[in-house]
């Protein structure tokens, strides 16, 4: 009676959870200090202190029927003009009030998007290693995820690879940079070099291809790192943002999806949106929220902090003598693990209390991801667990 594959879904649940999970229950044992769980991508550092000022601002000065009501579905109007007027002073494209759809997070952006732009039949297309969830969104619709790999050792775009994957089912390609879990910023080439593939390939198969832009860690770049603005290099490109990571409000559920009305089919992608946000229930983001986060949108929380943690953790598990991708953003380490059955290393490192995700759930086996939005200093009392790991698997430290 029950679709067995939703079944499937709901109860093998998802592996970094059931890590989580086992880490929480053996820091009833040990000490949650004895515990090094990177498994989660959560914020750990505080949210900007504006949030917190203007959250309580807002609480002594807007009207209940404001802060506490049934806000408009696609976001109170003024949110979304502030942020419209964001996007267009920051990366020189013209957003109007019109554009931009509050959502709950970028999660309600891909959901959303998937049902819209696939409604018709197509493929999603994404670059693995990707974001789990990506997979679900594009099976809960009857379609499936097609991964495009990326250049080995260093996760940027393959465009070989890319021509290769893309076919005339393909109706959109959900490009995550800074990516989750590889820490890896696309190169400016790269994504030129996609964009003019795609400009092509919409010609031969006389569609559009959408990039849907998930961009939630957009502003988590180390030393001058460039995050492209992937709608300022290709016109068919929906812009899906969240105030989870940068501004650390996971738990709020904020977020927008954002595009011109350059893009093919605007109007009835707006209106489908729209109406899928209603059928499946993800109406109304916080009212309170939104407006909180539109009124500091561009403030972040002390990024420094992550790369601190990025400096350490890499240098250290470099020098051990593991091979890790180089992250230049986000708050993800990709590291090859050292032996090919990633989910054998991390029950490995299991039992040391040291958690961390298997590649596998990423599309990239052989891997693990190593999530350092942590402290400080759970990183430096983990770096004792990783060396007496890096001799058992007879690495050679630097
Ligand atoms: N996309 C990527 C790549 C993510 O890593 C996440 C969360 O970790 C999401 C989307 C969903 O985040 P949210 O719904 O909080 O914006």
């Amino acid at each position: 009676m029950i679709d067995k594959k939703l079944v499937a879904w709901g109860s093998s649940g998802n592996i970094i959870r059931e890590i989580a999970e086992y880490g929480a229950e053996q820091a009833k044992k040990v000490g949650a200090e004895n515990i090094y769980n990177f498994t989660i991508g959560s914020p750990s550092i505080d949210p900007p202190e504006i949030v917190h000022e203007t959250m309580k601002r807002m609480v002594e000065t807007v009207p209940a029927w404001k802060l506490h009501t049934y806000a408009p579905a696609p976001g109170y109007p003024d949110v979304r003009k502030k942020v419209a007027d964001y996007l267009t002073e920051t990366f020189g494209i013209p957003y109007r009030m019109q554009d931009v759809i509050i959502t709950c997070g970028t999660s309600t952006c891909l959901a959303v998007l998937t049902r819209v732009l696939l409604s018709e039949g197509g493929k999603m297309m994404t670059f693995a290693p990707y974001f789990m969830d990506y997979k679900y969104y594009a099976e809960s619709v009857g379609s499936s995820l097609i991964e495009c790999p990326t250049e080995p050792g260093t996760f940027q775009l393959d465009l070989a690879a890319a021509e290769q994957a893309i076919t005339p089912d393909t109706k959109m390609l959900v490009l995550n940079s800074p990516n989750n879990p590889s820490g890896v910023v696309f190169k400016r080439e790269g994504l030129e070099g996609l964009a003019a593939l795609l400009e092509r390939k919409q010609v031969e198969y006389g569609h559009p291809i959408y990039i849907v832009a998930d961009g939630p860690y957009r502003e988590l770049v180390y030393d001058g790192q460039e995050a492209v603005y992937i709608p300022s290099i290709y016109r068919n490109t929906i812009d899906c943002y969240s105030f989870s990571k940068g501004m650390s409000l996971p738990g709020e559920r904020v977020g927008f999806m954002a595009m011109t009305e350059n893009v093919d089919n605007y109007s009835d992608i707006l209106a489908a949106c729209m109406g899928i946000i209603r059928a499946f229930g993800y109406i109304c983001v916080s009212s309170m929220w939104q407006l909180v986060a539109a009124e500091c949108i561009g403030a972040t929380s002390d990024i420094s902090k992550y790369k601190e943690n990025r400096d350490l953790l890499y240098g250290s598990l470099t020098e051990m003598g593991y091979t890790c991708v180089h992250p230049d953003g986000a708050f993800y380490l990709f590291m090859k693990t050292p032996e090919p059955d990633a989910e054998a290393f991390c029950r490995r490192a299991m039992k040391d209390n040291l958690l961390i995700v298997p590649g596998d759930s990423f599309g990239t086996p052989g891997y693990a991801r190593v999530a350092y939005c942590v402290s400080n200093e759970t990183i430096k009392r983990s770096l004792p667990t990783w060396r007496k790991l890096a001799e058992e698997y007879g690495l050679t430290a630097k």
